[in-house]
């Protein structure tokens, strides 16, 4: 091993010492060591790199420019920073840095997994009941925190207890009494941040609490983890496969889930696609426009990746065209025929891959509206050629 590749070791082993993160895998290790041959590093530029990472500080700019392999998420009030395995290139950096978010939610989601067959509950889980379990170590309180967070978990290093506080303010809006799905949600997502081993190391070993703000779309690799451990937990796979198979594809499936399970239609139809329950391409569009796209395995391997993101490109007489321009009263549904075309820039009107597709959308009021797009035919016509 050269000495280049021993001081990339250090240093990894250092850094996920400062960070509270495990030790990386027998296989990680391996890829590690692969990207470390040709790395040049002194060891005193190591315990620099160490030293300001303790101190939750950015690389200084000489080695952040030399070591542009270093990605750095900025949080709220301290920094994380994700290991980033390509230090090849900005663009390639970032899609390695993808493939390093997807396995972190995915170890998230299943460490819920994990923890609600231990508990052997069904759902509709209750994760007031799971933080109560807790207790003495975890103490939880409910108020209205107005806009300041959805929630947040706090480490009392004096009386050596976390303290999780859950927003109740959309709880006075639900008709039915107990808990809104989002603060249910709320409160899943700090669980996430108490369960999970590095988010709970992080804030015993003194780190700043983050307020969460539970939206999926979080830049912040915790809040990620912590949204997808929230999922899995609401929703456990087995569990939700079981529900929505009895279920017309699509929305339906998708608000029968969100009853069953106490979960948001935004939430249950991200899971939907998520644990690829059937295939489709969900997408959010908030008031002011696009707001995110879920794709389940099928469409993303049939190569639907790219949807028209601008409202002004969806076609005025669509289904979402028609909630999009506010003919459609909150929590009411349209469904209408439409082409693979008309919804994805790089399928032309006369390709075997236009299939015909079904086009549900849903008018979410003030938080804008869903569309669902799943095939007809019910699989996505898949061309090599693309
Ligand atoms: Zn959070």
């Amino acid at each position: 091993m050269s000495d280049d590749a021993k001081n990339w070791q250090e240093l990894e082993a250092k850094l996920r010492k400062a960070l509270g993160l495990a030790p990386p895998s027998a296989a990680e290790a391996d890829a590690e060591m692969e990207n470390a041959e040709g790395v040049h590093m002194s060891r005193e530029e190591i315990e620099r790199l160490v030293e300001r990472a303790m101190r939750g500080e950015k690389p200084e700019p000489s080695l952040a420019a030399d070591y542009s392999w270093l990605k750095w998420v900025p949080l709220a009030r301290s920094d994380e920073f994700v290991f980033n395995r390509n230090r090849t290139g900005a663009s390639q950096g970032d899609s390695s840095q993808g493939i390093d978010i997807q396995r972190r939610v995915e170890k998230a989601e299943a460490a819920a997994e994990e923890l609600v067959e231990n508990l052997g509950i069904k759902a509709p889980v209750d994760p007031f009941a799971i933080a109560e379990n807790e207790s003495p170590v975890l103490h939880m309180q409910l108020h209205d925190f107005g806009s300041r967070f959805d929630g947040q978990l706090e480490f009392d290093q004096l009386h050596r207890e976390f303290l999780m506080l859950v927003n109740t303010k959309y709880d006075a809006t639900w008709p039915r009494g107990g808990h809104h799905p989002r603060t249910r949600f709320s409160a899943a997502h700090e669980l996430g941040h108490y369960f999970l081993d590095h988010h709970r190391a992080r804030l015993l070993r003194g780190g700043e609490p983050q307020p969460s703000h539970v939206d999926f779309t979080s830049a912040l690799v915790l809040e990620r983890e912590a949204d997808h451990f929230a999922s899995a937990l609401l929703m456990p796979r087995a569990q939700f496969l079981e529900k929505v198979k009895r279920l017309p594809v699509g929305l339906p499936a998708i608000r029968g889930a969100a009853e069953h399970f106490g979960a948001s239609l935004t939430s249950a139809a991200i899971r939907y696609a998520g644990v690829n329950a059937a295939p489709v391409v969900v997408i959010k569009w908030a008031s002011d426009g696009f707001g995110w796209k879920w794709l389940s395995n099928a469409a993303y391997e049939a190569g639907l990746r790219k949807t028209i993101e601008d409202t002004k490109e969806v076609p005025g007489d669509s289904a979402t065209g028609k909630v999009l321009a506010g003919r459609v009263p909150t929590g009411q549904s349209i469904e209408q025929g439409t082409t693979a075309a008309a919804w994805f820039p790089f399928v032309s009107h006369g390709s075997s891959r236009n299939d015909i597709l079904i086009e549900q959308a849903i008018s979410l009021g003030e938080h804008g509206l869903l569309t669902v797009l799943s095939p007809q035919g019910g699989t996505f016509s898949y061309s090599p050629i693309r």
